[in-house]
């Protein structure tokens, strides 16, 4: 069918508008370039709305901190995977980022003195490991996430960054050379296609927790901007390493934050016993998230679950007293109150391990630069391609995040991009011609979807995928476990392929057409995680082989990288870790045991 397409020319173009879009978006304004953010949701309705816990900078408010101690401990915590580059900028550039939110406007909360208010964090700690836990992690009371959306949000617009909101981008246009040239969007309202040409495309698309069933992220979490790259021929990297945060609320995944603990709760099984005292000594609840979420998966297989099905775990906030919950932790009072009926100043929430982060993403380097394998160069940078925030894999938290270094991530990387960016692109430069063909099979791939008249609605493809990889590829996993998930999501993709239903033919607010798009998305990065999880012959961070215990740096201290072949296909590849930081204000770490 042919389509009627509006064209658009911009220096730089940014899909996506949570934290690390519109902190990108604003770097670019300012810097002079003209700049559009194509967005599917409102600005404010990202996911990163949602981020409760804070935002981590050594800024040693409340006890001694210091910025190599945060490093030390991010290397730590990714399980030696994260490069040691990108993580020294992040950690050093984390004290300035802060400084600059706070003059944006972020109503961060205080300390009686009138200092930004910090809290504790797992995997936190001082004097490399060695001192009592760091208070590294910046917060708004709950709703830091909310408090930095808003503000980035009315910082762009202040810039003249324009919007283009509620547009769905479908793919990127990619020029016969290899190179980004910009992306083609639907506008969801009216049904209109549009092409913005840029000479620059940033993708801040976000995570894609939805590919399991139990997630804390918002349904729009579907991996659009790495859906768009695999299909782009270019690889994704260390899908293999999914996050679990160990308290989602039984039942309807919904996230109760890290900082609960931070602020001193505890978690209990089911015979009532603090059992992460056990796993993690000296740190105890306050362990990284993989070591918490395995060790409760580990007392609910050995039946000292809670509940009359022993399958779940108790976390105490009742002794902080009203006073604290009420100011510090109001939002997941609510939360507490509405999706588990508990009254958090007498009971405990009932809890479980539920999908959180995806560590894994678009490989860059920590300019924001995306990268491929290509003649033997691991660090071949994608000339017009950059992606920041959780679409990327910089790789900053390697095979485990350490909580509040996302919200980070966002800015710093953000930020990062948009300097860059500002170097390679002249303002006004003009837009040459561009081969056809990635615009032509864009539409080919719209219409194919959405006249499809099979038997399978896509939310049932979607629920068979969700359930399979909640089942096949979860906090243990084991050889044959997930082999037999390839096969089942296999047959899933090919259901996809050859019987999808889509019911509505429309181009105006056409969700079943957007959540098919969507479920494509899902469908790669699924295979993918699933497939590289397969290939990992070893545990690191998240990646919990029950079958392969022990971490093998001789063999795996590498990242994945892995491209989409045809439909049900995977090829694998490898790019080394940058083991080396930037420069000597800090020493590379090398790996020991991680041990908390
Ligand atoms: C409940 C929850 C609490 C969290 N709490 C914390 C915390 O306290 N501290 C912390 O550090 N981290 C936290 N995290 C993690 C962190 O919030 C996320 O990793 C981060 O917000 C992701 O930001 P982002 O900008 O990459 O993407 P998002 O905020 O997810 O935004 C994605 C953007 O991409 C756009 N988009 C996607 N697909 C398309 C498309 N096809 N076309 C056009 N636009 C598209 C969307 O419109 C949206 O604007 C939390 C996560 C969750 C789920």
């Amino acid at each position: 069918m042919a389509y009627d397409i509006v064209h658009h020319e911009y220096d730089a173009i940014v899909v996506g508008a949570g934290g690390a879009g519109l902190r990108a978006t604003l770097g670019l304004a300012e810097a002079g370039l003209k700049t559009a953010n194509v967005t599917k949701l409102f600005p404010t309705r990202s996911h990163t709305v949602a981020a409760q816990g804070g935002i981590s900078a050594a800024l040693g408010n409340m006890g001694r901190d210091d910025w190599r101690w945060h490093f030390y401990d991010t290397v730590k915590g990714s399980d030696w995977l994260g490069d040691q580059d990108a993580i020294q900028y992040m950690t050093r550039e984390a004290i300035p980022a802060i400084i600059e939110l706070e003059h944006y406007g972020v109503p961060f909360s205080r300390t009686p003195e009138g200092k930004i208010y910090q809290r504790p964090f797992g995997g936190m700690t001082t004097e490399f490991g060695k001192g009592p836990p760091a208070q590294r992690t910046c917060a708004a009371a709950d709703r830091t996430g909310h408090a930095m959306l808003h503000t980035l949000y009315q910082q762009s617009l202040k810039c003249k960054a324009q919007f283009f909101i509620e547009y769905f981008a479908l793919d990127l246009l990619m020029d016969d050379d290899g190179s980004c040239k910009g992306v083609l969007a639907w506008d969801l309202a009216t049904g209109q296609l549009h092409r913005f040409r840029a000479h620059m495309v940033i993708l801040a698309t976000g995570g894609y927790g939805r590919a399991y069933f139990s997630a804390t992220s918002a349904h729009t979490c579907t991996g659009d901007g790495g859906g768009m790259v695999l299909r782009a021929g270019l690889p994704l990297q260390d899908l293999e390493f999914v996050q679990f945060h160990p308290t989602g609320i039984y039942g309807s995944g919904c996230l109760i934050t890290e900082g609960a603990r931070g602020e001193g709760g505890y978690l209990t099984n089911g015979k009532g016993e603090r059992f992460m005292e056990r796993y993690a000594p000296s740190v105890k609840d306050l362990a990284p998230r993989d070591m918490v979420s395995r060790a409760m998966a580990t007392e609910i297989r050995e039946g000292r679950g809670v509940g009359p099905e022993a399958d779940h775990i108790h976390l105490h906030l009742e002794h902080l007293g009203p006073e604290v919950l009420h100011t510090r932790l109001p939002g997941i009072s609510e939360s507490a109150k509405i999706f588990a009926g508990v009254d958090v100043t007498k009971e405990p929430i009932p809890v479980v391990p539920t999908v959180h982060y995806n560590m894994g993403g678009i490989p860059t380097l920590w300019t924001g630069e995306v990268v491929t394998l290509k003649n033997g160069n691991p660090d071949s940078v994608v000339p017009g391609l950059m992606a920041v925030g959780e679409a990327a894999c910089v790789s900053v938290h390697g095979a485990n995040r350490l909580g509040s270094n996302s919200l980070l991530d966002l800015v710093v990387f953000g930020r990062a991009a948009a300097i860059r960016a500002a170097q390679l692109v002249k303002p006004g430069q003009p837009h040459k011609k561009i081969s056809t063909t990635s615009e032509d099979r864009a539409l080919a791939r719209l219409d194919r979807f959405r006249h499809a008249k099979g038997g399978s609605p896509t939310a049932k493809i979607r629920l068979d995928m969700q359930k399979t990889m909640q089942k096949h590829c979860a906090v243990f996993r084991d050889g044959p476990l997930m082999q037999e998930g390839i096969v089942k999501l296999k047959e899933i993709i090919r259901g996809f392929r050859d019987d999808l239903a889509v019911a509505d033919r429309s181009m105006i607010w056409n969700s079943d057409l957007a959540e098919t798009l969507e479920l494509d998305n899902l469908l790669g990065q699924a295979l993918l995680t699933i497939v590289c999880a397969e290939n990992r012959k070893e545990s690191r961070g998240a990646h919990a082989r029950d079958d392969i215990k022990e971490r093998d740096d001789t063999h795996w201290l590498k990242h994945t990288i892995a491209w989409r072949v045809g439909d049900e296909d995977v090829k694998i590849d490898y790019r080394p870790v940058h083991l080396q930081p930037l420069d000597d204000e800090v020493e590379h770490i090398p790996p020991v045991a991680r041990k908390y």
